[in-house]
């Protein structure tokens, strides 16, 4: 099992699997991806009555092959365990003939969980893996959940440093409070005056510029990337596909072998390629439904095969997919147009320079075949949670719900009656300003925790553990910086010589 970069050749870009999670992004700009796509040894018959552990443990040895066995059962099943607050880790629930996969039931209440909490393993593994002599330094961008994850996964890690940037007055309360509690020695957080997409290109810029990493090796350092340009972030991500596929299975609601449609949340086009990565490895889906919001950079990609991130951009009420550049459509298009990397650089020169490219024909009709796309308006985020909740008391995130309502209208324009599962990715305590208001009609009386209190007090039932310990936790002051300032704070941080 080997790596390389979707913009260059195979001889001038291939790596280990454990480089390539220590390094995160290519050096010339590209993401990494398997050389050749494995092929597993179990078909899905052998997943249907296996834990989550096991599931995830075969899944992440296809990928990361170096690590033996065991090791691997070790970090699943310590990653799948008491921080999650349901024994199932991301169950599955069926509410108005769609099943929600329920993903956010980890320790800072979103899908980055589930990679996050494998991640670091993978990292300081390879470092010894690779016998380096360096601490890492993760550096990352975030439109609020990586970041709480990422510093929640690495906290205190032995060897790893984190450094986290978010736009300001981009993230909600609550993830605002996540990042500037979370305790550990090895954490930071900046916030910067600009959105994501501002974050996200100049943290691709910083690690890929040469003087400042022999700088960072002249210190001891290394970069490595928590965000979903890692593959190491990708990859645990794949096996809920197929979990939730054999719980249809296993309660009867499909055959095995029936097709099924997954609806995903979008933002940074990690969550659905993971979905694309279990239908390569056979998983039987008809259709990815990618969900946008008011960003919809992604739908109007999806129906015009034009990619344009020239256009305004919104704070909403789903702030993690508040995103115009989702750097993961790179691995897509890799894979789909036959690995043609001179392409694939061409349209990301393109989309840098000009702010815009466009897919062949034949590209971009291969890619209408798996995916349906859509989008959904703030005010259509909180009818979507309203119209939940008076149906059968089920309470949704607004994340979610984007995804909820593009199922629906995706159902109705299509008239498709596959069993659609759609991915819960946070749940509605981590966005209780938005999901008070869509099911009472009422603002809350304050932001964060009381939002949170007002909400429980409306909705009654038991907080999870996870909601429960934001209130144990003292916030730092919040840093506010200037884009052009990152590498600055970084070197001054680092204390580097
Ligand atoms: C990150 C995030 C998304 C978007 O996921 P991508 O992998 O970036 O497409 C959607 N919902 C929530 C709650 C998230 O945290």
């Amino acid at each position: 099992m080997k790596y390389r970069s979707t913009r260059s050749s195979v001889s001038a870009s291939v790596l280990s699997p454990a480089s390539a999670l220590i390094q995160g992004l290519a050096p010339d700009g590209g993401l990494y991806v398997p050389v050749k796509f494995p092929k597993p040894t179990w078909d899905l018959q052998d997943l249907l009555h296996v834990s989550y552990q096991t599931l995830a443990a075969k899944i992440l040895t296809l990928f990361f092959p170096d690590f033996s066995s065991q090791q691997i059962q070790q970090v699943v099943s310590d990653a799948y365990s008491s921080q999650w607050d349901d024994e199932e880790i991301t169950p599955l629930v069926k509410h108005d003939d769609n099943y929600y996969l329920e993903l956010y039931h980890g320790p800072t209440l979103a899908f980055k969980d589930v990679a996050l909490q494998v991640l670091p393993w993978l990292i300081t593994r390879s470092v010894t893996l690779e016998k380096m002599n360096k601490d890492i330094v993760i550096l990352t961008a975030t439109s609020g959940d990586t970041g709480t994850a990422s510093m929640r996964g690495f906290s205190d890690q032995a060897g790893t440093q984190v450094i986290v940037f978010y736009p300001y007055g981009g993230v909600s309360p609550v993830q605002l409070k996540q990042m500037l509690g979370q305790k550990g020695q090895n954490l930071r957080a900046f916030a910067i005056k600009g959105n994501f997409d501002d974050a996200q290109t100049e943290v691709k810029r910083i690690f890929n510029d040469q003087d400042f990493k022999a700088k960072l090796a002249h210190n001891g350092y290394q970069f490595s990337s928590a965000n979903s340009m890692n593959i190491g972030r990708l990859m645990p991500q794949i096996v809920y596909y197929f979990y939730a596929y054999a719980k249809l299975v296993n309660r009867g609601e499909i055959k095995l072998g029936d097709q099924v449609n997954f609806a995903v949340p979008t933002g940074n086009f990690g969550d659905i390629l993971a979905g694309y990565y279990a239908k390569k490895l056979s998983l039987p889906i008809h259709k990815l439904i990618c969900a946008s919001d008011k960003n919809n950079v992604l739908t109007d990609f999806f129906h015009t095969g034009t990619y344009n991130r020239l256009r305004p951009f919104y704070i909403t009420n789903s702030p993690a997919m508040d995103i115009l550049v989702s750097s993961n459509l790179e691995r897509l298009l890799f894979d789909a147009d036959k690995e043609n990397e001179q392409e694939i650089a061409a349209w990301m020169q393109a989309l840098d320079q000009d702010g815009h490219y466009q897919v062949s024909e034949s590209l971009f009709t291969k890619l209408q075949q798996l995916f349906a796309s859509g989008y959904a308006e703030e005010d259509q985020v909180e009818q979507e949670i309203n119209r939940l909740y008076q149906l059968d008391g089920y309470v949704i995130d607004p994340h979610t719900a984007v995804g909820s309502y593009v199922t629906k209208q995706y159902h109705e324009q299509t008239g498709d009656t596959t069993p659609t599962i759609i991915n819960s990715t946070a749940s509605p305590y981590k966005f209780p300003e938005t999901v008070f208001h869509a099911v009472t009609g009422r603002q809350v009386d304050a932001k964060g925790l009381s939002a949170i209190k007002q909400l429980h007090d409306f909705l009654g039932g038991s907080l999870t553990q996870g909601v429960q310990a934001l209130f144990d936790n003292q916030p730092r002051a919040e840093q506010v910086i200037t884009k052009d300032k990152m590498e600055a704070i970084i070197d001054e941080q680092l204390k580097l010589k």
